[in-house]
């Protein structure tokens, strides 16, 4: 019971990773707003939580749209009287190269993944500025989820999901920087598993994830595996802020992020012939 009544948003709740960490945060006693576009799964997650005799609320939303991000932040203070966690996970993949990407694919993607993360952060930290201001100590997590491809990555077919991600994981260090004044930690986590989203992912992807047909073998690629780093994320003692975890079966990864090697450095005016051999030892013939 780690998680004992916490009030926590997964939004991308209906499914694969969102809905294995629904039922963990409810299994560790925390109050679940399931948020999903697709209302039926949001609500079967709900569902399955309830049975077990969590408290959750399912709600139907697009993250993609900065009102519904609004909404639903309000609805779960209007439930449960606060909110404590919010983990941004919902997700969708539109791959191609980029000479056939389409304006729609590049807009569809970056919207629902980059702009989904910061539309409910926004409205989440105004709700915990708002309780700072009153005079309460608020001690808040935010887990968001950026992915491998466009961080550690480089993944062909995925500009505009690569850029995204690297997006939300920029947009999670600016946040970790800006949100503890209001009692807030922001990480993010880059996760491997078999869900909706990997499971037609031909090739080598697909048959690596496929699940053992042993059924005591351990199964790397099940999403349950990626919830408990959440959890402890979402946890009120967790010290952790502004960190990208990779999480894969048995592994996790502290991401080391964007870091400067040694300068090459001149005393006076650069010259390209200057900078090419500086940096790559080879002088411009
Ligand atoms: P999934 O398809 O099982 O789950 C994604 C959920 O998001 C679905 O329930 C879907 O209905 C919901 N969703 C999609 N668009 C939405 C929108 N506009 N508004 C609200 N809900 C929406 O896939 P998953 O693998 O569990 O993905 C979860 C997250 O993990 C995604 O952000 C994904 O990019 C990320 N991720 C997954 C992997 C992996 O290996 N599965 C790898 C890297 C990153």
């Amino acid at each position: 019971m780690r998680l004992k009544g916490k009030v926590c948003i997964v939004t991308g709740g209906g499914s694969g990773i969102g809905r294995a960490t629904c039922l963990l945060f409810a299994k560790e006693g925390a109050r679940v707003v399931v948020a999903d576009k697709r209302q039926q799964a949001a609500e079967g997650v709900a569902a399955e939580g309830a049975a077990a005799g969590a408290t959750m609320l399912p709600t139907m939303m697009d993250v993609s749209r900065d009102d519904d991000a609004q909404r639903v932040v309000h609805q779960t203070v209007e439930a449960f009287g606060r909110l404590d966690v919010l983990v941004n996970n919902a997700g969708i993949l539109r791959d191609n190269f980029l000479h056939r990407m389409t304006e729609e694919e590049w807009d569809l993607v970056v919207r629902v993944h980059l702009k989904g993360h910061w539309a409910t952060l926004r409205h989440a930290a105004d709700h915990w500025r708002a309780r700072t201001k009153a005079g309460e100590s608020v001690r808040a997590s935010v887990i968001n989820t950026a992915s491998a491809s466009g961080t550690f990555l480089p993944n062909a077919g995925q500009a505009n999901y690569g850029a995204a991600k690297a997006g939300i994981a920029a947009l999670t260090l600016v946040a970790a920087a800006e949100l503890p004044r209001v009692g807030a930690r922001v990480n993010a986590i880059a996760p491997v598993a078999r869900t909706r989203l990997t499971v037609d992912v031909p090739g080598i992807v697909g048959e690596m994830m496929r699940k053992p047909e042993d059924p005591s073998a351990f199964d790397a690629f099940d999403p349950r595996h990626v919830s408990p780093l959440v959890g402890y994320l979402a946890t009120a003692d967790c010290p952790i802020n502004g960190k990208l975890f990779a999480v894969q079966g048995g592994a996790i990864t502290e991401a080391s992020g964007w870091s400067l090697g040694e300068a090459v450095q001149t005393d006076g005016d650069w010259t390209v012939e200057l900078v090419a051999e500086r940096l790559g030892g080879v002088a411009v013939a």
